[in-house]
C-alpha cells in the first residue's frame, strides 16, 4: 500500500503506532489469551486497563480530584441534551454562545428543555469568527454558559478561555471541546464541564467523554433517563452499565502515544507549526481562499476554497492520487476542509502543501 495521508474530519487519522499495536494485541492481550473485544468490563483484565486510561488522562491534562472523568457512549449529540437535564439545577434558562453548525445544534437542543439566551452568535458574520467577549450578554441567571472551542466544520477556534468571574452568582462554564481536545494544555479549573466525542482527536467512534466538577451532579430534570444521569455514571466509575469498551482501549494507546511525544505541550506546538505551514501558503495565493478571520483559525480544521470551484473535482483527484484523501468540504460548506488532528504528522501537510502550490501554478 502506499503512503497515505487522510484528512478526515472524523472518524479520523489514528497514530500508526496505535494501530500497529492494536493489531499485535487483537487476538491476545497481555498473556490474557482474550482479545479486548471479548472481555468482561468488570473483570480484571479490563478493569486495569479502564484504570489506566483514566489514570493518564488525568496525569496529560493535569485533572484535579474534584472533578469526575466519565467514558460513555451516545456521542457529543448526546451530550447536547445531557448538559441541560444536568444543570440546569432548578434553574430556568441557560446561555449558549452561537459560533457555527455544532454550536446551532447544541442550541436546538438545550431549547427543548429551557429558555436558551443567546449571549452572543456570529451568525451575521457567517461563522468565520469568534464574537470578541466583551459583546456578550450573558443572563445572570442562567444555569451555564455553554460555548464550542472549536467548530469543526466552519474551522473557528478560540484561542482564549472566557472569563466569567465578573458575574455576581457562579455562571458554570460548559464546552463541547470534540474537536480540539488533547490538542493542547487544558486548563479544566476554568470548566465546570466539558465533553468530547473520541473519534476527532482521541480515539475511535463510540466513546464520549465527560469532564464534570462533582458539585455540579446530583439535580436532574424531573424524568431524566437513568442513562442520562452523569452522577449514575461518576457513582458507577462509568460501569453502571457496559461503556465502549474497545474504543476506551484504543484511546488508552492514543494516550500513552501521547506521553512518549511529551505531553499536550509538546503537541501543541507541534499542532502550531503544521497550521502555520498550511495557512502561511493559503495567504500568499489568490487561488485559495480561507474564510475565517486570521486571529480565530482553527487548528485542527482548516476550511478552504479554491478561486473557481469548477475546478473542485479534479483538485479531489488529483489529491487521491498522491494519497491525500478526504478533502472535500462539509456539504454545508463546500470547498475543501483539511483536518490536521495530533496523528497528522508535519510531513503530511508539507506533501499537502507542495500539491497544493503545484495544482495552483498548473491552473493558474
Ligand atoms: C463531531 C462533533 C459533534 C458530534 O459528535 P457525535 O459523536 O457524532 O455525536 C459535536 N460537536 C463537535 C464540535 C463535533 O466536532
Amino acid at each position: 500500500m502506499e503512503h497515505i495521508f487522510n484528512f478526515s474530519a472524523g472518524p479520523a487519522v489514528l497514530p500508526v503506532e496505535v494501530l500497529q499495536q492494536a493489531r499485535d494485541e487483537m487476538l491476545d492481550w497481555h498473556g490474557s489469551g482474550m482479545s479486548v473485544l471479548e472481555m468482561s468490563h468488570r473483570g480484571k483484565e479490563f478493569m486495569s486497563i479502564a484504570a489506566k486510561v483514566e489514570a493518564d488522562l488525568r496525569e496529560l491534562i493535569g485533572i484535579p480530584g474534584n472533578y469526575k472523568v466519565l467514558f460513555l457512549s451516545g456521542g457529543a449529540s448526546s451530550q447536547f441534551a445531557m448538559v441541560p437535564m444536568n444543570l440546569l439545577r432548578g434553574k430556568k434558562s441557560a446561555s449558549y454562545v452561537n459560533t457555527g453548525e455544532w454550536s446551532k445544534k447544541a442550541i436546538k437542543e438545550a431549547k427543548r428543555y429551557c429558555i436558551v439566551n443567546i449571549a452572543a452568535s456570529s451568525e451575521d458574520a457567517n461563522f468565520t469568527c469568534v464574537p470578541p467577549q466583551d459583546t456578550w450578554n450573558i443572563d445572570p441567571d442562567a444555569a451555564y454558559l455553554h460555548y464550542t472551542p472549536n467548530e469543526t466544520i466552519g474551522g473557528v477556534e478560540f484561542n482564549w478561555i472566557p472569563d466569567l468571574t465578573h458575574l455576581n452568582a457562579e455562571v458554570p462554564l460548559v464546552a463541547d471541546i470534540s474537536s480540539t481536545f488533547m490538542s493542547r494544555p487544558l486548563d479544566i479549573t476554568r470548566f465546570g464541564l466539558i465533553y468530547a466525542g473520541a473519534q476527532k482527536n482521541f480515539g475511535p467512534a463510540g466513546l464520549t467523554v465527560v469532564i464534570v466538577r462533582e458539585d455540579l451532579l446530583g439535580t436532574t430534570l424531573a424524568g431524566t433517563p437513568t442513562m442520562f444521569d452523569y452522577k449514575i455514571h461518576a457513582d458507577n466509575d462509568s460501569m453502571y452499565n457496559t461503556p465502549p469498551t474497545y474504543p476506551m482501549y484504543i484511546a488508552g494507546l492514543v494516550l500513552e502515544w501521547l506521553k512518549k511525544k511529551g505531553g499536550l505541550a509538546a503537541m501543541e506546538q507541534i499542532n502550531i507549526a503544521k497550521a502555520k505551514l498550511l495557512y502561511d501558503m493559503l495567504d500568499t495565493t489568490d487561488f485559495y481562499h480561507c474564510p475565517v478571520a486570521r486571529s480565530d483559525r482553527s487548528r485542527m480544521n482548516v476550511p478552504f476554497t479554491l478561486k473557481d470551484s469548477a475546478l473542485d473535482d479534479a483538485f479531489l483527484k488529483q489529491a487521491k492520487s498522491r494519497g491525500l484523501i478526504q478533502l472535500k468540504g462539509h456539504r454545508s460548506v463546500g470547498g475543501m476542509r483539511a483536518s490536521i488532528y495530533n496523528a497528522m504528522p508535519l510531513e503530511g501537510v508539507a506533501v499537502l502543501v507542495e500539491f497544493m502550490k503545484e495544482f495552483a501554478s498548473n491552473h493558474a
